[in-house]
């Protein structure tokens, strides 16, 4: 039998596809690592197996055990997947910029979401950051994996998503691109192909309004703004991100991000989100560094979660992000 004892069980071994279309005429083959293929439908999936394992490794779940955590809406879907495997409770805070799609996803599966104001510091005590830890303060039996400032983050993708890359493409691979929100992803990914071969070049994708881009290339942070892309992006330095693996970081716009998720879509057939269009944008800037080589881009999660935002065209039209169509458009023609 071919069982899995659990859903959590089935996280990783995605698989990784030749883009075709989308990288027409470019000197460097790329290709997708396709994250939206895990269970919960990202690539956090990896972050909350990894921890449910540690902590039970410690002997600290129990029946009584809260899984508390701030989360974009990634993080949140595969600890809400986790908690109904194991019948435990959830609470996720979230900036209200984030799907709806995200938040009803999260309630599906039983978790206690609470919705925070995007646009406040991230000290201030309404922030999704600052409401997550004072729940976990206050709710007895709480464990608050904080991915922002823990370890264990990187470490899940040292582990997993690091080793799968390598070995999806025997070694073959001249760069890894890949968005940052917690940073978790590229600081462990980037860490385990470096180890393996430290010529492979590790590029980080940043939206326009986060403070990465600027305090990798003149050490300061900027003022962040609110931006419309999810998931990757932060408006202060959290802990997750090793810079000392990071050879280059990219800025990129909501428009370009969404341009190019919406092709992803359309050309080759992956149904990704926002940070995915953002990622493949930044190795579509870097490929000619590349002459002859190839280059891994991470998808991090799945399209279905921005049906009502930047895959829908009169979301993108009132965005300013496509034009209005005209009567002679197949869109207007659709309608
Ligand atoms: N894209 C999306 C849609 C995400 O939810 C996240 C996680 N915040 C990322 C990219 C970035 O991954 P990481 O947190 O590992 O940097």
């Amino acid at each position: 039998m071919k069982v899995y004892d659990s859903v959590l069980d089935a996280v990783g071994d995605t698989p990784m596809v030749r883009i075709r279309r989308v990288a027409r005429e470019l000197p460097a083959e790329i290709f997708a690592k396709l994250e939206f293929m895990n269970p919960g439908g990202s690539v956090k999936d990896r972050l909350v197996r990894y921890l449910l394992e540690r902590y039970e490794e410690a002997g600290a779940l129990t029946p009584e055990t809260v899984l508390v955590e701030n989360s974009s809406g990634n993080t949140g879907a595969a600890l809400s997947m986790a908690a109904a495997v194991r019948g435990i409770g959830c609470v996720v805070t979230i900036p209200d910029k984030m799907s709806p799609e995200k938040i009803a996803r999260m309630r599906a599966f039983g978790t206690k979401v609470v919705v925070a104001p995007t646009a406040v510091p991230a000290e201030a005590p309404e922030s999704y950051y600052s409401q997550a830890r004072r729940i976990a303060e206050e709710t007895p039996g709480a464990i608050y994996p904080d991915q922002y400032n823990n370890p264990l983050n990187a470490a899940a993708h040292y582990a997993s998503t690091g080793p799968e890359i390598w070995e999806q493409t025997g070694g073959r691979i001249d760069a890894f691109v890949c968005g940052i929100g917690t940073g978790g992803t590229i600081s462990g990914v980037g860490r385990y192909l470096k180890e393996r071969d430290p010529s492979i070049r590790v590029i980080g994708v940043d939206p326009e309004g986060s403070v990465f881009h600027d305090q990798f290339h003149h050490g300061r942070l900027s003022t962040p703004h609110v931006y419309q892309v999810e998931g990757i992006g932060e408006d202060y330095l959290v802990e997750a991100v090793d810079f000392s693996v990071i050879d280059d970081i990219i800025r990129v716009d909501d428009r370009s991000s969404f341009l190019t998720a919406r092709r992803l879509v359309r050309e080759e057939g992956l149904l990704c989100g926002g940070s995915s269009g953002a990622a493949m944008w930044g190795a579509l800037q870097v490929a000619d560094r590349f002459p002859g080589g190839r280059i891994v881009v991470l998808l991090p999660d799945s399209g279905n979660m921005y049906r009502s935002k930047f895959l829908d065209d009169a979301w993108m039209v009132r965005h300013g992000h496509l034009a209005a169509p005209t009567a002679a458009t197949p869109q207007a023609m659709a309608a």
